[in-house]
């Protein structure tokens, strides 16, 4: 049976409200683990832990952990980047198989030196820094979010160890295992889902990661605010596809990490769906 751990911050805003409530029905199931940062919800028996400013320099500057502590969000910040972090430890220890990290701020246009589009520290390069000096040295990223994953490219751009596949608005693509893919306005959720069968499952197939990593945002679904034309329903299908992938390439090792998107009603639709998917649960099987 997969072990699914699911890492909840949640700080402030309106798309995580309804959380962790929408979940009850699937926090009680045996083989998931709900690790939480805000303590008083009644459902966590694992708390998230902050990631620690030692491993936070190792992926950004000084400078910029500096201007970080000035926001006011440098805690949630803290946890946000934390639960990837924790989620990619669990993992490593053999704890759970894949996981599911809420963030506050996150994730993929915090780079080394800059933080934009209220991502401020980068949960997956500093997991994939953490494991690789545990000794894991090929690392994949898929990142389903709207728009290009800046911060990441920023972080990873010379590392071939670390293949970054991007769906946004270019056509990119280089020898150190970067690559973007230009997803149009108006697309369908059989296009999208042919692109990643596509760009996606071959590359990772042959790149052969001992770990994915799915930088998740619903920001491209119809209505939000970066609107590409794809259905609610497009998001549980993905996680079964990648999720599908991550069995076949890396013992199912998948860490899911929540990005952009802002509806409520979306994300209380979603989020369930994909964490029911990675904990091959039934109940709320859309597909
Ligand atoms: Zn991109
Ligand atoms: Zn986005």
């Amino acid at each position: 049976m997969t072990r699914t751990g699911i890492f909840f911050t949640y700080f402030q805003g309106e798309r995580l409200r309804d959380f962790p409530q929408v979940l009850a029905g699937i926090l009680d199931k045996e083989n998931v683990s709900y690790y939480d940062a805000v303590y008083d919800s009644g459902y966590g028996l694992y708390y998230v832990e902050p990631v620690s400013e030692e491993l936070l320099l190792k992926v950004h500057s000084q400078n910029m952990v500096q201007r970080v502590k000035l926001t006011g969000d440098y805690e949630s910040a803290l946890y946000s980047a934390g639960g990837t972090v924790q989620a990619a430890n669990e993992i490593k220890q053999g704890k759970i198989d894949n996981a599911f990290v809420f963030t506050s701020f996150g994730d993929h246009h915090a780079g080394r030196n800059f933080y934009q589009g209220m991502c401020y520290f980068n949960g997956a390069a500093l997991a994939i820094t953490a494991l690789k000096e545990k000794g894991v040295r090929r690392l994949a990223i898929v990142d389903t979010d709207c728009h290009h994953a800046n911060g990441t490219r920023d972080i990873f751009a010379s590392d071939n160890d670390v293949l970054h596949i991007c769906l946004c608005h270019q056509d990119y693509i280089d020898n150190h295992s970067n690559v973007d893919v230009n997803i149009p306005y108006l697309t369908s959720d059989e296009e999208y889902l042919a692109t990643m069968w596509r760009e996606f499952v071959p590359r990772v197939v042959a790149f052969e990661p001992e770990y994915i990593f799915w930088e998740f945002g619903y920001d491209a679904t119809q209505g939000e605010y970066g609107d590409k034309g794809l259905t609610r329903d497009c998001h549980p299908k993905l996680a079964r596809l990648i999720k599908g992938v991550a069995g076949k390439v890396c013992q199912g090792r998948l860490i899911t990490i929540l990005c952009g998107g802002s509806g409520r009603a979306l994300a209380a639709y979603i989020i369930p769906r994909i964490i029911s998917c990675l904990a091959e649960l039934g109940s709320y099987r859309a597909i």
